[in-house]
């Protein structure tokens, strides 16, 4: 019956818990904003707090739902060019980015390394775990 805390492991599925962002009182637009290319930047970057949400159709159930603008624009356009994640971007930013691009669905440290092939997972796992939760990127804790 009760939840039982277990140590994360490589293979423990994480996301960005917008419950963080909230309890910090930080907004993760910024942040979302930082990610867009250049064109986007352009066109949504200065006035992106007027950008509310836009309809977006999930593709596999066909349920369409109501998403922030700005994560849409990242989703369809920002993340899908070359310089969206570089072997320069920092790995916990580049974690963040590979969560917004996939509408953040829940990923284990082993599919991140599969993606961003940049660190071993264990070394992903300890970044992740040890220390502060940075960006709000947390494990997905399921009731059972
Ligand atoms: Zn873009």
């Amino acid at each position: 019956m009760a939840i039982r805390w277990q140590r994360p492991t490589v293979d423990t599925k994480f996301h960005i818990d917008m419950e963080w962002w909230r309890e910090q009182q930080r907004d993760i637009r910024l942040y979302i904003r930082d990610a867009l290319c250049s064109e986007c930047r352009a066109e949504y970057g200065e006035n992106y707090r007027e950008l509310q949400e836009v309809d977006w159709v999930d593709e596999q159930t066909g349920e369409v739902m109501r998403v922030d603008a700005l994560w849409h624009a990242v989703c369809t356009c920002c993340s899908l060019k070359p310089d969206y994640i570089t072997p320069n971007t920092p790995i916990i930013d580049a974690i963040f980015r590979t969560f917004l691009a996939n509408g953040n669905k829940p990923l284990s440290v082993r599919e991140l390394y599969e993606r961003l092939d940049r660190r071993p997972p264990e070394v992903i796992l300890r970044i992740l775990t040890a220390g502060p939760t940075y960006m709000g990127i947390r494990p997905v804790y399921e009731d059972s």
